[in-house]
């Protein structure tokens, strides 16, 4: 939804992609974000999954031509994965904020009486 993670009322999103530095609602610090290019390998996955066979029975069984194909089923495409790849990375985002999940550190593998 394009919220903040700990209290659902902060905007997570300032631009199309771009994240809030901190949730103006509460303040939590959005700047762990590291969703790399995870939200896109999974635009890319899910777009090819539901798009080709609907882009290869619209080719053969009207018999158009490649460019014809192409023409229509281009923007299709391009608008598909533009409308999937921001809550995609909200979801991501979501994902690794849940877990807490962030770079590992030398410190961690420290013992704790290591001293
Ligand atoms: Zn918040």
């Amino acid at each position: 939804m394009g919220r903040c993670p700990r209290c659902a009322e902060g905007a997570l999103f300032k631009g199309f992609l771009k994240f809030n530095e901190a949730c103006e609602a509460c303040g939590t610090d959005f700047s762990m974000e590291d969703a790399g290019d995870g939200p896109a390998f999974f635009v890319m996955t899910i777009v090819l999954f539901l798009f080709t066979p609907l882009v290869l029975a619209f080719h053969f069984i009207t018999d158009a031509p490649t460019w014809v194909t192409l023409t229509i089923w281009g923007p299709i495409l391009i608008i598909a994965c533009l409308a999937l790849l921001r809550p995609l990375r909200g979801i991501m985002f979501n994902t690794q904020w849940v877990n807490k999940a962030r770079e590992v550190h030398p410190d961690d593998f420290k013992k704790p009486n290591a001293d």
